[in-house]
């Protein structure tokens, strides 16, 4: 079997985490400024392009609209924002167990890899928190990498390239469920919806994990259905 893993609240808080970041900062999340930087940069890219999320793009618009632009300032604020998100979420992964589960993980997976919607340097400042040796993980592929988000197949079929796998052996864990679920299925993936940090709507068909630590229980299971996994 082959794990595909979302990495933003799916393995960490990543929401809690920006906005720990932000208010490290002084700046609440729901900040007008902040809110209009975002839009602003959000309106100028095109649909799914990956930089379309990169705080680094808010943050000079940020600084920007309060007159206050200046190279040093914006890689100050880079500076102090990813580290306080890298802090939060190294200390959120050791509470939470999670190089234990891995542990747990590995021995049920033949490859993990983590498949996720972010540009490389956001993903990079939090990993190395988590697995700063890269011991854990066998790939990455971000979405600036692939050039497109989840749900489109082109990042998914990279990330079966980089896994020398095939659809029918990956399980893709994640907590959203257009772009993980659905964009997994359409793939011919098994897909499994982890609501820990971020519980949607309405949920889509199939399993549903409440904490990620169930993860190698619904392996097991799979593994006692089909004799493939
Ligand atoms: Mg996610």
């Amino acid at each position: 079997m082959i794990l595909f893993l979302d990495l933003d609240d799916t393995l960490i808080p990543s929401t809690q985490a920006y906005d720990h970041g932000m208010r490290t900062l002084g700046i609440e999340p729901s900040d007008e400024t902040y809110l209009r930087a975002r839009a602003q940069v959000k309106a100028l890219c095109p649909p799914g392009y990956p930089a379309s999320r990169s705080r680094r793009l808010y943050f000079k618009r940020y600084l920007e609209l309060a007159g206050q632009f200046s190279p040093l300032r914006h890689s100050e604020m880079v500076e102090v924002y990813e580290n306080a998100v890298s802090s939060f979420v190294s200390k959120a992964w050791h509470d939470l167990g999670r190089p234990r589960l891995l542990k747990e993980l590995r021995l049920r997976a033949r490859k993990i890899g983590l498949v996720t919607n972010e540009t490389l340097a956001a993903q990079v400042s939090k990993l190395r928190g988590l697995d700063p040796d890269w011991k854990l993980f066998d790939f990455m592929i971000t979405s600036e990498e692939a050039g497109v988000e989840k749900p489109h197949p082109r990042i998914f079929e990279r990330a079966l390239e980089l896994a020398a796998a095939h659809p029918t052996e990956v399980l893709m864990v994640g907590d959203n469920p257009k772009m993980d679920i659905e964009g997994a299925r359409a793939m011919g993936f098994k897909a499994v919806l982890c609501t820990e940090f971020l519980r949607p709507k309405d949920l889509p068909p199939g399993p549903v994990l409440g904490k990620l630590d169930e993860l190698p229980n619904h392996i097991d299971q799979l593994n006692s259905e089909r004799s493939e996994f």
